[in-house]
């Protein structure tokens, strides 16, 4: 063929101004970018895990409908394993929702500043984006939301709860009102609970049956294992018989599935992580709202973001030359000057604080 009538294939239309995922892994000391946990699972979990890793039939494809991870974190949630789709992280189920539910033709509302991959994955899937305002405390305002799904009437409506990068928690008659108006519009309500456990109250208490309700975790935060990839929904029975229609087949290798069944005997440990957090979350707020030129902003989850009166970007550099690294949303529409810190351990915590306390008079006008 010559080189007139060669043609290059192309990726399609509307993915080409697609940017992909940044979120810079960086080598440092201390890492309070990703809303990791900053604690490994116990060494006995460990141990069992690698026990029944031993029993594996590996030359057999896993378990389509990981039945046994399904009954398990049921029983944990008291909830019925039909109510539950398990996939490698929830990015996946996330994806899945809208490979699903909303498609070319379809709308995803979204109220930002909120969890980038909401987007990302509503482009991917061909969806339209309808972006809803939150009121200055970065909640939802539930009149203006609730006229905005009337009026655009979206095949699903994603609540992140508590929301990333901001922390904000969604009081219950927030989502309950939501709900109501989804029921009206044919709207799928999709709360993301990735930092759930760190909250005060879970909207898994609000599933049932003839709600259009879904509530996706993870395993990546409170359970220590992000390193795996699992996550999940919790959903009515007739969305979950949608869901597994288009989710891959065998897509939860074995070890996936026995890393989530093995984790939940580790409740106890998986409490005392988040408690400890918590508390660290509490210190880490009063130490930086005490700060002259900062501004915190009150989080339900395992991270605190911050708006910095000065060049945030600038901040971020300098605790990044002193081996803190954190997330620079400086330049991010609606968190302009704000930098997102993961709750670390104590001794990672306290590294902060003091790099903090060198870097930030430096960029404070
Ligand atoms: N939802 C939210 C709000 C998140 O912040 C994250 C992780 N950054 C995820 C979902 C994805 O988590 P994973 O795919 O690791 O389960």
């Amino acid at each position: 063929m010559s080189a007139q009538t060669r043609k290059c294939v192309q990726p399609r239309d509307d993915l080409r101004a697609l940017e992909g995922y940044h979120s810079p892994q960086v080598d440092v000391a201390v890492r309070l970018n990703t809303n990791e946990s900053p604690y490994p699972p116990p060494q006995e979990f460990v141990a069992r895990y690698v026990a029944a890793l031993g029993a594996v039939g590996w030359n057999r494809y896993p378990d389509r409908g990981a039945s046994d991870l399904r009954v398990a974190l049921g029983a944990f949630l008291g909830q019925p394993p039909g109510r539950l789709l398990c996939a490698n992280g929830s990015n996946e189920v996330l994806q899945t929702l809208l490979l699903t539910y909303g498609g070319a033709g379809r709308r995803a509302l979204m109220f930002e500043p909120t969890y980038a991959l909401h987007a990302q994955i509503a482009r991917t899937t061909a969806t339209e984006i309808i972006t809803g305002e939150r009121s200055a405390d970065y909640a939802i305002d539930v009149d203006g939301a609730a006229e905005l799904m009337r009026r655009t009437e979206p095949s699903v409506v994603f609540v992140c709860s508590p929301n990333n990068p901001t922390g904000t928690v969604e009081s219950r008659e927030t989502v309950e009102q939501l709900l109501a108006v989804a029921s009206e519009t044919g709207s799928l309500l999709i709360v993301d609970e990735a930092y759930g456990e760190f909250a005060p109250w879970s909207a898994i208490e609000l599933v049932d049956d003839p709600r259009p309700l879904v509530v996706v975790r993870t395993y990546s935060k409170v359970w220590s294992l992000a390193a795996v990839r699992l996550g999940f929904a919790v959903a009515p029975t007739w969305v979950i018989d949608e869901l597994e229609k288009v989710l891959l087949p065998y897509t939860l290798s074995v070890p996936t599935q026995i890393a989530g069944t093995v984790a939940l005997e580790f409740r106890t440990e998986m409490e005392q992580r988040v408690a400890a957090l918590v508390e660290e979350r509490g210190r880490l707020f009063t130490a930086l709202s005490q700060m002259p030129g900062l501004d915190v902003v009150p989080s339900g989850a395992n991270f605190v973001l911050v708006r910095v009166a000065g060049d945030a970007h600038e901040l971020w550099e300098r605790l990044l030359s002193r081996g803190v690294l954190v997330r620079d949303f400086s330049s991010w529409p609606r968190v302009e000057g704000c930098l997102r810190i993961t709750v670390g351990t104590p001794a990672e915590n306290d590294a902060f604080l003091a790099a903090l306390g060198v870097a930030l008079p430096e960029v404070v006008a």
